[in-house]
Formats: C-alpha cells, sequence, structure tokens
C-alpha cells in the first residue's frame, strides 16, 4: 500500500490495531514479517495478552491442548502441560512480542473510544479515551469477544454487605481462606475456579442455572525429555500439533449435525456416572439438551469438588440477594463473598464503549444492534478499510481459536496486497457478498447442534446465531486465503 507520509502534519498510520491480546499481536507480527511497519497496537490495559492477561483467577489455564492453541509460527515446546496455565500463555504472548520486535509499535493504558470514517481522504480519524488523536489508512480490530463482564441484574445486589467480583476481574491478593463463598454460574470459567478454591473457604454455595456437558480433561506433565524431544524433533512437532488439530476437528461431526446421539456424548455420560455416584446430585449434574449446544467443558477435579461436604449444589433460581446471602425458593444461603463466573457480554454491541462510524457516518452499534454481521467474519459494509479479528460468526465450539485468527490475518494481509495491486485507496465488501454469505450462514447455522433448543451465549436477543463458524475450520482457512476481489469494491480515485 502507498502510505501517504504527513497531512497537516500529522502522521499517518497504514495500520492501526486495536488490542494486543493473541489476535492484534498476531495482526502485529505479520504486518512486521511482511515488512510492513507503518503501524500501531492501542491496547486499553497496561499490558499484552487481552483475556489472557486479564483472567488470573485461580485454576484459569486453556480448555485447548497448546501445542495448537499457539501461533503456528512460533511453536512453544516448553509448555509444561497439555493444557497450560493462564500465566504461561500471558508470558509466551509476552516472547512472542519480544521474538518478532513488535513491542516497540504498542501503546498501553490507550483506550480507543471513537474511529470514525473521513470519506474525502479515506482515513480512519481515532480517538483514545485520553484525548488523543490518530490518523490511519487501515483500522483492525483486535478487540476480541470475551472481555466485557456480564453480571446479572440481581435484586438487592448492591446492598449485599460482603465481597463481589466477577471471576474476569478477580481482586489482586484476595485471600478466601475461611470464608462463605457463593460462586453464582457453572460454565467454563466456574468450572476451573472451583475445584482451586473449595481447598480454601469453609463454605461453597455452587448456583447452577444450566448444567454443562463435561468430559474427562486428557491433561498432564509435560517433562523435560518431551520438551526436548518437541524442541529438536521438529517432524515431530509438525505430527503433535496437526494431530490436535484434526482430532479436534473431527468433533465438529457431533455439533455440525443436529445428531441424536454422539460418541462424545456417550463420553460425557460416562464421566458424569464414574466420578458421580450419588445418583440425586448425578440427577442435578444432567444436561438435558443435546451435546455441543452450549459449549462442551472438560475438568477431572469439577465433579469431585461439589462432592466435598461444604460444598453445595444450588439448582433453584436465585430470586434475590440480601445484605448477608443468596436467596432461592425460601432459602437463604449465608455468604460473606459473591463471584460472578457469569461470563461475557458477547451478542450485546450496546455495552462496548467503543463507538465506530464508517461512511456516511453510519454507526457500527446501531446497524449491528439487533444481530451482529460480517462477510466471513472479517468486513462489514459500510465501513471501507476496517477489519475485525475474532468477529461474527468465527467463534468455535470445537476447535482451536488461533487457527481462526490466523486465517483471518492471512485474509487481511491479501486484502493489504489487492490494494497496493490496484492503487486503491479503499477497500469496502459488497452489500451483496455480505448478504449472500450471512444468508448461507443462517442456512447451515439451521442444521446444527447449537439450534437444537438450548439457551447459550452463542445467540442474540433474537435467538439467532451470529458467534459461530457452522462449518469445519479448514474450509474457513480455504475461503480466507485470499481475497475474493468481485466481493470487495476498491476506490482507486
Ligand atoms: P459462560 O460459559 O457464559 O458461563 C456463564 C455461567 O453463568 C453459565 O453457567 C450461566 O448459566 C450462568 N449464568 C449467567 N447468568 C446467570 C444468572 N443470571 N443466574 C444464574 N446463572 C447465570 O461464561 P464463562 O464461564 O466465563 O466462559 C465464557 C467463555 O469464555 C467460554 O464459553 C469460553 O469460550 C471462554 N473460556 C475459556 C476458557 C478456557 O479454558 N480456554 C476458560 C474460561 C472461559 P446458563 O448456562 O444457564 O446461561
Amino acid at each position: 500500500m502507498e502510505i501517504q507520509s504527513e497531512k497537516n502534519d500529522e502522521k499517518i498510520l497504514d495500520v492501526l490495531i486495536i488490542g494486543s491480546g493473541f489476535s492484534g499481536l498476531g495482526m502485529a507480527i505479520a504486518l512486521k514479517r511482511k515488512g510492513r511497519d507503518n503501524f500501531m497496537v492501542l491496547e486499553k490495559g497496561p499490558s499484552i495478552g487481552g483475556t489472557w492477561r486479564d483472567n488470573v483467577y485461580p485454576g484459569c489455564a486453556c480448555d485447548v491442548p497448546s501445542h495448537l492453541y499457539c501461533y503456528s509460527f512460533a511453536p512453544n515446546p516448553h509448555w509444561t502441560r497439555v493444557f497450560a496455565p493462564q500465566e504461561e500463555i500471558r508470558q509466551y504472548l509476552e516472547d512472542c512480542a519480544d521474538t518478532f520486535q513488535v513491542r516497540e509499535y504498542m501503546h498501553f493504558n490507550t483506550e480507543v473510544s471513537e474511529a470514525r470514517f473521513d470519506e474525502d481522504n479515506s482515513l480512519w480519524v481515532v480517538k483514545t479515551k485520553d484525548g488523543k488523536k490518530y490518523l490511519c489508512r487501515i483500522l483492525v480490530s483486535g478487540q476480541g469477544a470475551l472481555h466485557i463482564p456480564s453480571l446479572p441484574e440481581i435484586p438487592g445486589l448492591e446492598d449485599f454487605a460482603g465481597d463481589v467480583f466477577h471471576s474476569a476481574v478477580w481482586p489482586e491478593g484476595v485471600d478466601l481462606n475461611g470464608r462463605k463463598v457463593a460462586v453464582i454460574g457453572t460454565g467454563a470459567s466456574a468450572i476451573q475456579i472451583i475445584p482451586n478454591i473449595v481447598d480454601d473457604v469453609e463454605r461453597l454455595a455452587v448456583f447452577q442455572r444450566t448444567p454443562a456437558w463435561i468430559q474427562a480433561k486428557p491433561d498432564w506433565k509435560l517433562g523435560r525429555l518431551v520438551q526436548l524431544y518437541l524442541k529438536y524433533a521438529p517432524l515431530a512437532k509438525h505430527i503433535n500439533r496437526w494431530s490436535i488439530y484434526w482430532l479436534l476437528e473431527s468433533r465438529g461431526l457431533a455439533m455440525l449435525r443436529n445428531r441424536r446421539w454422539s460418541l462424545n456424548e456417550l463420553l460425557a455420560r460416562l464421566h458424569l456416572r464414574f466420578q458421580v455416584p450419588d445418583k440425586k446430585l448425578r440427577n442435578k449434574l444432567r444436561p438435558n439438551y443435546r451435546f455441543g449446544c452450549k459449549r462442551v467443558l472438560l475438568s477431572n477435579d469439577y465433579y469431585p469438588a461439589l462432592m466435598r461436604d461444604h460444598v453445595e449444589l444450588e439448582t433453584n433460581a436465585i430470586e434475590a440477594i440480601t445484605p448477608q446471602g443468596v436467596v432461592t425458593a425460601n432459602t437463604e444461603h449465608y455468604v460473606d463473598t459473591i463471584i460472578f463466573a457469569t461470563g461475557f457480554a458477547v451478542t450485546d454491541m450496546s455495552v462496548n464503549p467503543l463507538e465506530i462510524y464508517g461512511r456516511n457516518n453510519r454507526s457500527m452499534k446501531e446497524e449491528l444492534a439487533e444481530t451482529s454481521k460480517a462477510y466471513l467474519g472479517i468486513s462489514i459494509e459500510g465501513f471501507p478499510n476496517f477489519f475485525t479479528l475474532m468477529g461474527p460468526h468465527t467463534g468455535l465450539g470445537h476447535n482451536s481459536m488461533i487457527f481462526m485468527i490466523e486465517s483471518q490475518i492471512a485474509h487481511i494481509l491479501s486484502a493489504l496486497e489487492e490494494m497496493d495491486k490496484n492503487h486503491a485507496r479503499a477497500i469496502e465488501v459488497t452489500a451483496e457478498a455480505q448478504d449472500k454469505f450471512e444468508d448461507e450462514m443462517d442456512r447451515k447455522m439451521a442444521g446444527t447442534v447449537w439450534m437444537s433448543g438450548c439457551q447459550s451465549w452463542y445467540q442474540d436477543k433474537s435467538g439467532r446465531i451470529a458467534t459461530i463458524w457452522p462449518d469445519y475450520t479448514y474450509r474457513y482457512r480455504q475461503r480466507t486465503k485470499k481475497i475474493v476481489t468481485d466481493d470487495y469494491k476498491f476506490d482507486k480515485r
């Protein structure tokens, strides 16, 4: 792309990236490796890592095997477990920033508040919360989907006398020793937290609205010998990564078709049967919806934690919170600490503080208020020179998000190359291509397990699912590799 260096004495960036998690950092590294170094990364937090910097709750770890949950261009033979803990993943991202020398492009504690497309100059005008302004040709959002904690509105919450916090905003140094604790929610975060605090607390009340399908977690330590082997045997490294990939991809078989029965469901049923001998507890923990409809969880220590004498699993709905506890159908659970493991605001655009205005001042928040749309989950009609990573339709229920992120980055690089070739100052997906893609997503989604009748965070208010990629990930890779130029229009003024 031709870089216009100065306009009104203001430096014009070629690319501005929002966020330095797996996606923003990956984009920065990809640009640098391509020799495009007129870019900047604006990060609202104090350091690299996104969700792996923010989520520091006890037991936080990946639930995708780490040899796949890392960049393909930066395999890490040093993972200490099959599923690495949070701190190792955060450190891995820090190390990647140093190895690929992109740290100098990063500005921390800089939260983007507004981005507006200046049509006359084909530039994005980006403003930050602390009053700074940046100009760029291309804007890439690496905001991620899981960064705005969702706190349910429960009557009386504001009067609770003890400590209240969300799993993603774990207070530094909090000591749960001897406390009476309520954990609200039993999703991916809760099942990691509960076994890791159960020994500390005096009493634990777990509030479950819907049980999750849980499978055994094939997790173990990776010793020095394995690490050395993976470091010095490149073929083994390769085979290991791709074996994990295809194993996970095969789980798509159970999800992309709405089958009544699957081997994975049987394994989850057996896991519950063998781990929980108490029939009454087992009945509470057995999901009554199809395997895979909500995110499938992996854990070996969650069920055993629930069986401890000082732990109670409450399945009645929460009615209110009083200064001293949580009230369900006529029972008040006395607690001094409430942990909300209630997930993130994923489909509700209105809670995102970032305002983005495209052509004709079109507001992204308003346009996507009802449901999310994005061609290949990357480009949005009306928003030229804008690309999003981990956008709509690209979440996964069965494989590694890093694979999807790398596919999206390849697509964006291909778009930049095409702009260069065409001497174009702007690129925008056509409305026809986007509509066709959205129709295809809805058609494919209709036959999947995600639409089999459960309630999940994948759905938006209307019940539509625009969060998940309803196909195999290798097909996404094929489609994103190179842009289809007919699906985009180029402004060659
Ligand atoms: P989540 O999966 O959305 O789970 C939220 C939990 O809170 C669910 O059990 C939900 O019940 C419950 N809940 C929500 N509102 C409630 C209310 N008003 N009353 C009672 N219960 C309520 O959130 P999460 O556990 O934070 O995980 C979010 C996503 O983050 C995951 O799906 C995953 O993609 C990612 N994650 C990944 C890892 C990892 O290991 N890689 C770890 C943690 C999180 P319902 O099911 O009834 O809605």
